[in-house]
């Protein structure tokens, strides 16, 4: 093989062929409907819209849009289910927990087969990644449901009733567990909306609540759009809303609810500062930008969209980083080999589209790799700009996709200031081989999660959550109960 040093040698060394995971298991029925008490039931106004695979544009079944009727009767069965589940032992609701957490493990691979399916993501990631945390959640909180009284000790900790919980659509089965497993280990009953592009696994997991023999009405599953999500954060008997979303449906929320005595959690749109000093093991780092915007094909609202690169590595980092983004396969999501999927939906591949135009016309610099795309379906190249910067739009907004914005600095100060400069507040990262500087930077950064070396990485046990416009209140962890609690 002929040595090259170019930013293609990646590409040019190796190739694969196609290993698709197979279909043939998994049962997806043509139409859903609403999950309510304990029961697949038909919306009242008998509605249905279809969902989609983003990859081929092929319909994949359809599912019951859910009324504001449909959602007080939801409310209803959680409320009547409430008196018997709130007054079960930690122990008892904890079994139940534990059953879900199993069944999710035994049907992992259908699950991951569906999600990418249906939202598009690698199934890589949604085996990996998704679905096993999605039953680790289920089991974290399953283990905390009978040690309320040392997680919050002489403060005699009360469930608040039927909580009502709406989730987007990056990450469906996680978000669903990550809303319902503490719900349920603090003694609430559930009204959960999945969002309207991804709500297969949420009626699947549906089907797994229904299997562990949870008692009827202890958790209800609502499809539909913004309107059922309206209806949930509107509904006078519902004591608390947890939300993950965009941030312009977040301030919706806050100002829907200002007045009314319900609890809030808000997790919402983020644009993290990944940063690279000098002293970095580089090649790591190089792996670690990819990982950070990419996965997920940047639907993550944690995503290290905004990159810092000191200023005397920037040339050598940016040239191995194009290099690495030339191996990226982009391509069916359920190819094995598949680093980026498909575009969500084709509203959220216009957003892209139009952010990637704001950002040449704004002169930034582009830089994508020469690659062959599907002819169907939602598809955008892994993209970076240079030559912005903090003045531009695509450096400042959300954009959600896999477009990365890099500046470079020369002093500490210099990127703690400019990493601080957004109005966001969810995630950052730090490259160094000094913890003094990591530890340092983590009490300057203004945001909820500080990855050190690393990015884009999950666990049930720590919390989760931003400042500002990303967001208040905490998932995951100790943290993760106490917005289900209040004290007596
Ligand atoms: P995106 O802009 O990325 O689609 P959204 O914030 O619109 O993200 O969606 C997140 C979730 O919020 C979805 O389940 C969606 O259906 C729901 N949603 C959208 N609009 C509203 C609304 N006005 N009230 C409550 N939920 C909403």
């Amino acid at each position: 093989m002929t040595k090259k040093t170019d930013s293609t040698v990646f590409k040019a060394s190796w190739s694969y062929d196609a290993a698709p995971e197979s279909t043939d298991h998994i049962q997806i029925k043509s139409q859903y409907d609403l999950f309510i008490d304990g029961e697949f039931t038909a919306p009242i106004n008998g509605d249905y819209f279809e969902t989609i695979n983003p990859a081929n544009h092929q319909l994949i079944s359809k599912v019951a849009e859910a009324t504001s009727k449909d959602v007080d009767k939801a409310v209803a069965s959680a409320a009547k289910a409430y008196k018997k589940w709130s007054a079960l032992s930690g122990k008892e609701r904890g079994k139940y927990i534990f059953r879900i957490a199993r069944l999710i493990q035994e049907r992992a691979r259908e699950l991951s087969v569906i999600e990418s399916l249906d939202g598009g993501k690698p199934i890589r990631e949604s085996r990996d990644i998704d679905i096993p945390l999605a039953a680790n959640h289920f089991f974290y909180y399953a283990g905390w449901a009978d040690k309320l009284s040392y997680a919050f000790p002489n403060r005699n900790p009360k469930p608040l009733g039927v909580v009502g919980q709406i989730i987007p659509w990056n990450f469906p089965l996680l978000m669903a567990a990550w809303k319902i497993a503490p719900a349920l280990a603090t003694g609430n009953t559930v009204v959960l909306k999945p969002a309207e592009t991804t709500s297969l696994t949420a009626l699947k997991l549906a089907e797994i609540i229904k299997d562990s023999g949870l008692p009827k009405g202890v958790v209800n599953i609502v499809t539909g759009a913004g309107k059922t999500g309206a209806a949930i954060v509107e509904h006078p008997d519902i004591k608390k809303i947890a939300f993950t979303g965009s941030t312009g449906v977040g301030k919706y929320i806050q100002k829907a609810i200002a007045g009314t005595d319900k609890k809030l959690t808000l997790e919402l749109g983020g644009k993290g500062a990944n940063i690279i000093f000098e002293d970095a093991a580089i090649d790591q780092a190089v792996e670690g930008i990819i990982n950070a915007i990419f996965f997920n094909q940047g639907h993550v609202c944690c995503a290290g969209s905004r990159l810092f690169v000191q200023e005397s590595v920037a040339k050598s980092v940016i040239e191995k980083l194009k290099g690495r983004m030339n191996s990226l396969m982009i391509g069916d999501p359920l190819d094995k080999n598949t680093d980026i999927g498909a575009i969500n939906s084709e509203k959220q591949l216009k957003i892209i589209e139009n952010y990637i135009n704001i950002g040449l016309n704004e002169g930034g610099e582009i830089y994508q790799p020469d690659c062959d795309m599907p002819k169907k379906g939602n598809w955008c190249k892994p993209t970076l700009f240079i030559n912005v910067s903090q003045s531009h739009r695509i450096v400042q907004e959300e954009i959600f996709g896999p477009v990365l914005a890099i500046q470079t600095f020369r002093t500490i100060d210099e990127v703690i200031e400019k990493a601080n400069n957004t109005p966001y507040g969810l995630s950052a990262g730090v490259w160094t081989e000094k913890g003094s500087k990591i530890f340092y930077l983590s009490q300057k950064l203004k945001a909820g999660v500080i990855w050190g070396n690393t990015f884009n990485k999950f666990d049930p046990a720590s919390p989760f959550g931003g400042y500002k416009e990303s967001g208040f209140g905490r998932e995951g962890g100790l943290h993760g109960l106490k917005p289900y609690v209040k004290f007596e």
